[in-house]
């Protein structure tokens, strides 16, 4: 029944139909009672008029019908009336419907509810809704009544909230006498145990709340069935994916491995990368696939971690892959790994966009013949005619630019056999959206920094303070230290519109006064340069022989030169969190004093000064990613959009933490118990399960 398509619903209709599922996707009948109202008109309580103000938001007041006025003539007529209660009196004013105002009964008791204005100078509510109180109306319990999301056509639909209302309410007195035919997906036991109404109960709860407290019951119930549903579905497939997909066994730790930890390896791993290495041998060693997303902060070393990985994969005869965001970055772990593979006799590829002609057939050939160890790339790197010989871990450095579709299809470039998969993000992922988004991967963290590391010195200075920011800078350059400056990025595309380089260059002409050749250097690196211009600017920067570095955010991820001190990150209120965290890890790794400087002009939204305030209190990653995800909501964190995962309906990432926890707790718990759903009182969860797979992805359930 509650796939009953939505046109055979009274009121409806084919052209209303057509605009529900066009405007708001409300196909059936399940989908229109999944459209909750976004918020309540409080109708169960009244206000005295004495204490209403202008400016008050909506009230509801109960008194009499006084008298009833018409003043002016033609298109300026209006009507007015008095309206009294036991505290004072307040006048109604209507411009329109004039004729049906005369209707009104002088002397009855009415509720009005409106918005109180001021018209004339004069405290007033105009075209405030008016309902006369009956002997049944007084019978009847004061409510919270539902307001829905609607859009303009739909309005030119008869479908504003009061529209919606009306076919919401055709639709309980359609299915109220087969409410029990309604499945309940949350088994007995489990309502009973956590106290939550039954399913019906909540639709009803949710879109005519008796009051408050019935309300917020029905809303956690629906809000736990969401998250607990996700959760059931992440763990299902977490669960599949290590028991049901075969990995490779890697057995051995041997010669390349243990030659880098006793020769190359320059300091002590600190423990949080020792244990980390530790859970990556234990999940490589169990002949399952490996899915792990290792977090941890910029600059807490990661790179070590994943070049150690991928030894061990070489120690047991495979192939590996390292995949980068961006071509730069791509370069970057070349160059380090190279550096890291110092004599241990390893074949390195290269394969980025830039990669062609001649050079890369030949590397795929060498590849495809199993002749390359390592290969580090972009995303060219899982384009379809790319084939190794035996592919046995990739490490991802996702950086949080990769989705997870991009993830899912490296699992693809050997069907027999999936390859074991590390993914790495530097900015710290909220716990939250970790369960959530992240949810069917393990999490390794590493939540110590390198020893000697001190926090960067954060500062947010205005345009007006640029002179003393010259100052910074030069103190800097005299120590003999380099500094970064970065403009924004205007365009999506690193290749399109000038403007972004329009910035960047006016930037460099003021430099250049101010830092004069040949006493300074100063390298420039944006989106529409060539791949060569760019790298050799780079590498002069990363040779030092040149203080300063002038880019558009290309240097976001990734870059890694030690000397350099000082962040300089201008019109930063352009910038996000997650952003202004990522370029402010790139400096301090030389072990000295380290310096960021958030440049922005006088006039910020009341979101940048938070960003701004929030950037200069803290270097903790995971307290700026929490600020993020509250500042921004859990679709717009970057990597997240994809997935899908996260379209609730009710449930919230940020205020609802409290239910996630326990939604994935207790799904956790059922299924260590039942893993597969196959006890009967668990069968409701898995036939809802199985019937909404197709809609939800993840779950794989046999
Ligand atoms: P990220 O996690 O941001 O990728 P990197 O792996 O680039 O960080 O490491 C940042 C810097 O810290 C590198 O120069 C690296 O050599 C250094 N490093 C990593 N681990 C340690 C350690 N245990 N002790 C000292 N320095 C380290
Ligand atoms: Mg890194």
């Amino acid at each position: 029944m509650l796939n009953t398509s939505i046109e055979y619903l009274k009121g409806v209709g084919t052209s209303k139909a057509d605009a529900l599922k066009r405007e708001l996707g409300i196909f059936t009948y399940l989908q229109l009672l999944q459209h909750y109202p976004f918020r309540y008109v409080d109708k169960t309580r009244f206000h005295k008029i004495k204490d209403i103000k202008d400016d008050s938001e909506y009230v509801q007041i109960k008194g009499i019908l006084r008298r009833i006025n018409s003043i002016g003539d033609g298109r300026k007529k209006r009507m007015t009336a008095v309206f009294r209660d036991e505290t004072g009196s307040i006048e109604l004013l209507w411009f329109k419907g004039l004729r049906w105002v005369q209707n009104l009964q002088v002397g009855a008791e009415y509720i009005v509810y409106g918005k109180p204005s001021t018209f004339n100078n004069r405290t007033n509510i105009v075209h405030p809704d008016i309902t006369l109180l009956t002997e049944e109306k007084k019978k009847n319990a004061p409510t919270l009544d539902p307001v829905y999301h609607t859009t303009e056509k739909l309005k030119g639909k008869w479908l504003d909230t009061k529209g919606i209302s009306t076919i919401m309410k055709n639709l309980f007195i359609k299915i109220h006498p087969h409410r029990h035919q309604i499945p309940e997906i949350i088994p007995a036991y489990l309502l009973e145990r956590l106290r939550l109404p039954g399913r019906y109960t909540s639709l009803i709860g949710i879109h005519y709340p008796r009051d408050k407290a019935a309300l917020d019951i029905s809303k956690k119930r629906i809000k736990f069935e969401e998250f607990f549903f996700l959760q059931l579905r992440v763990l299902l497939s977490r669960q599949q994916k290590k028991t049901g997909i075969r990995g490779f066994v890697f057995k051995i730790i041997g010669d390349k491995f243990n030659d880098f930890y006793n020769n190359n390896l320059e300091f002590e791993l600190t423990n949080a990368q020792k244990r980390v290495i530790k859970e990556i041998r234990i999940d490589l060693g169990s002949g399952h696939q490996m899915n792990r997303l290792l977090q941890g902060d910029v600059g807490s070393g990661k790179t070590i971690v994943a070049f150690m990985s991928l030894l061990i994969g070489i120690d047991n005869g495979f192939q590996t892959a390292l995949m980068a965001p961006t071509e730069i970055l791509a370069q970057q772990h070349l160059s380090s790994v190279k550096e890291m593979a110092e004599g241990l006799d390893l074949t390195i590829g290269l394969l980025t966009g830039t990669v062609k002609g001649k050079k890369r057939k030949y590397l795929l050939e060498q590849l495809e013949a199993g002749e390359i160890d390592i290969l580090i790339g972009t995303h060219a790197l899982i384009e379809d005619p790319v084939i190794f010989k035996n592919l046995g871990l990739v490490v991802v450095d996702e950086q949080h630019r990769f989705g997870v579709v991009q993830r899912a299809r490296m699992w693809r470039k050997n069907v027999v056999n999936p390859p074991h998969i590390l993914v790495m993000t530097a900015t710290p992922i909220p716990r939250t959206l970790a369960m959530t988004a992240y949810g069917d991967l393990d999490v390794s963290v590493i939540d110590e920094m390198p020893p000697g590391r001190k926090p960067i010195k954060t500062f947010h200075k205005f345009e007006s303070q640029r002179l003393w920011t010259f100052g910074q800078m030069k103190r800097e350059i005299a120590k003999g230290h380099q500094v970064y400056i970065v403009y924004p990025l205007i365009e999506e595309s690193e290749y399109e519109g000038l403007s972004e380089v329009k910035d960047l260059m006016v930037g460099y002409e003021v430099m250049l006064r101010e830092f004069p050749r040949p006493e300074y250097q100063i390298s420039i690196v944006h989106g529409r340069q060539k791949p060569a211009d760019k790298k050799m600017e780079m590498d002069r920067f990363a040779r030092g022989e040149t203080q300063i570095l002038m880019a558009t955010t290309v240097i976001e991820v990734g870059v890694n030169v030690p000397n350099a001190s000082m962040m300089i990150i201008e019109n930063a209120e352009r910038f996000g969190l997650a952003q202004l965290h990522q370029l402010r890890g790139r400096v301090g790794r030389g072990g000295g004093d380290a310096y960021c400087i958030l440049m922005t002009g006088f006039k910020l939204s009341a979101d940048g000064r938070f960003r701004m305030q929030t950037m200069v209190e803290t270097t903790d990653g995971f307290k700026i990613s929490e600020a993020d995800l509250k500042l921004r909501g859990p679709g717009n964190i970057e990597g997240t959009q994809q997935s899908g995962v996260l379209n609730f309906k009710l449930a919230d990432i940020v205020q609802d933490g409290e239910i996630l926890r326990s939604a994935r707790n207790i799904a956790k718990e059922i299924l260590s118990e039942d893993p597969k759903l196959q006890k009967p009182e668990n069968a409701p969860m898995l036939k809802y399960l199985n019937a909404t797979r197709k809609t939800h992805g993840f779950g794989l359930i046999s």
